[in-house]
C-alpha cells in the first residue's frame, strides 16, 4: 500500500509533466458545469459557447441526460457487438427516423465514422467495377475540408497543416472547389466511387455548401453512380436547426457520418446509409469493439429525447435569427476587426481581420468561451438549449471586447 501523498501537484504541473503536447490548451482547468455555465478551479464561471467543440448539445449535466446515464451505468455498460442490446436497436430506429430508410453502424468518434464512410465508398467502387478491386476507388473531396485525423480521413483532408509529417497518405483522393459543381464534374472518371462533403465546413472556418451546389452534386452522383457522403459530424445532430444540415438543401445523401453532438457529451459516432449503400457492409468487413454500447446509446437516446421534448430544433431556428442579426450588427460596428459572419443556427463563425487567438483570450477574460477555427475565424457553438438571454449575453461580451480594443 502506498500512503496518500501529501505533496499536492497542480493539474497544470501534471499536464506539463505527463500529458502529450499535441494541443495548444487554454490555461484553464475546468471542474464543474451546469447548463451553459462552466467553472474553473479558481471558482470563476464562464458562458460556455464551445460546448466541448459542438459536443455538449444539451449544455452541461442536463438532469434527464444525467439520470439516463446513471440508470444505464447501474444496469449494463458494455457487451460488444457479439450480442444485441436494446438501446442500440432503439437508437438506430430513431436515427433512421431522422435520416430516412436505411441502416446505422455505430462507432465512437467522428474520425471513426468518416473512416467507415470511406470504407463503404471503396466497397461501392468494387461493386461498380463488377467485383474487381482496385479499379474504382477515388473519392472527391472539397478544398479546405476536414474529415478527421486517422489515415483515411486525414488523407481526405487537403490541408498541409494536418497532413504534414504523415506522408505517404492513403491514395485515391482528388480535390474540387467548394460550391463549384463544374470543378467536381471535371474530376469524375471511371475510377471515381464517391463525393465526400461537410455540409458546412467546421474546422476551416464555417464555410457552408450552398443548396444549389449540394443539389448539383446530388445530380452528378446520380448520373455517375457515385455515393454522396455527407460528413455531418459537426453540423449535424440539430446544430443548425434541422437534425442534419443537409436537410436545408432538400438533398438526401447516400451516407451520413455523425458524432460530436449525438451523445450530448458521451463519445459516440454513427454512420447512416440509405438502403442500397447499407447492404455493402456484410459480416466481417467492418467492425469496432466499443461501438454502440448500451451506455453510449443511452446517452444518445437521452439527448434525442431532450431535443424532441424541449423542441430544440425549433428553438435553435427561432432564437438564432435575432442572435445572427446582433452578430451582423457587431460586424457592421467594427468593420476594422470583423470581416464576415457565417453559419446557420448555433454553428456560427466570426471571421476576424487577424489571428483570432488574442480575441479568444479577450472573450475568455470577460467570461465567454469560444473556439478558434481556420482562416481567422472564431466559432461560437452554444448548446442547443441556450436561451435568447444567453445568446444576447455573448454578443454583449463580444461587443465589450471589441470596444476595449477600439
Ligand atoms: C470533428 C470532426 C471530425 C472528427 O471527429 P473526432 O470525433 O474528433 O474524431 C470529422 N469531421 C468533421 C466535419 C468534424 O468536425
Amino acid at each position: 500500500m502506498t500512503s496518500p501523498s501529501i505533496v499536492r501537484t497542480s493539474t497544470a504541473e501534471l499536464y506539463d509533466a505527463h500529458v502529450m503536447k499535441n494541443y495548444a490548451r487554454a490555461p484553464l482547468t475546468l471542474v464543474r458545469g451546469r447548463g451553459t455555465q462552466v467553472w474553473d478551479d479558481a471558482g470563476n464561471s464562464y458562458l460556455d459557447f464551445t460546448s466541448g467543440i459542438a459536443v455538449s448539445a444539451l449544455g452541461h449535466c442536463h438532469p434527464h441526460w444525467v439520470a439516463a446515464v446513471q440508470r444505464q451505468a447501474g444496469e449494463l455498460i458494455h457487451v460488444s457487438n457479439l450480442f444485441r442490446n436494446p438501446n442500440q436497436g432503439e437508437l438506430a430506429r430513431r436515427i433512421v427516423g431522422y435520416a430516412g430508410p436505411g441502416r446505422v453502424f455505430f462507432c465512437n468518434s467522428g474520425a471513426e465514422a468518416d473512416e467507415g464512410m470511406l470504407k463503404l465508398a471503396r466497397l461501392h467502387g468494387v461493386k461498380k467495377a463488377g467485383g474487381e478491386e482496385g479499379r474504382c476507388f477515388k473519392v472527391l473531396v472539397a478544398k479546405n475540408a476536414f474529415h478527421g485525423r486517422m489515415f483515411g480521413g486525414m488523407s481526405a483532408t487537403p490541408q498541409e497543416k494536418i497532413q504534414k509529417g504523415f506522408r505517404p497518405l492513403v491514395s485515391g483522393f482528388a480535390v474540387g472547389e467548394l460550391n463549384n459543381v463544374e470543378s467536381f464534374k471535371a474530376l469524375i472518371d471511371d475510377s471515381t466511387a464517391a463525393i465526400l462533403l461537410e455540409t458546412i465546413q467546421g474546422e476551416s472556418g464555417i464555410n457552408p455548401c450552398t443548396p444549389e451546389f449540394l443539389q448539383g452534386i446530388r445530380r452528378l452522383c446520380d448520373q455517375h453512380n457515385l455515393l454522396l457522403l455527407a460528413d455531418e459530424v459537426q453540423c449535424g445532430a440539430g446544430r443548425t436547426g434541422k437534425f442534419y444540415a443537409i436537410e436545408h438543401a432538400g438533398v438526401r445523401p447516400d451516407v451520413i457520418a455523425m458524432a460530436k453532438g449525438l451523445g450530448g457529451g458521451f463519445p459516440i459516432g454513427a454512420i447512416w446509409a440509405g438502403e442500397r449503400a447499407a447492404e455493402l457492409f456484410q459480416p466481417g468487413n467492418h467492425g469496432t469493439t466499443f461501438g454502440g454500447t448500451p451506455l453510449a446509446c443511452a446517452a444518445a437516446l437521452a439527448t434525442l429525447d431532450v431535443i424532441e421534448q424541449e423542441q430544440l430544433l425549433a428553438h435553435v431556428t427561432r432564437t438564432s435569427a435575432a442572435w445572427h442579426e446582433a452578430l451582423h450588427a457587431l460586424a457592421k460596428d467594427f468593420p476594422q476587426h470583423i470581416v464576415a459572419v457565417r453559419g446557420k443556427g448555433f454553428l456560427v463563425g466570426m471571421q476576424m481581420a487577424a489571428d483570432p487567438g488574442p480575441w479568444i483570450v479577450a472573450l475568455r477574460d470577460r467570461g465567454l468561451l469560444a473556439v478558434s477555427s481556420g482562416n481567422n475565424v472564431i466559432r461560437l457553438l452554444p448548446p442547443l438549449n441556450a436561451t435568447a438571454g444567453e445568446l444576447a449575453k455573448s454578443v454583449e461580451i463580444f461587443r465589450s471586447a471589441l470596444t476595449a480594443k477600439g
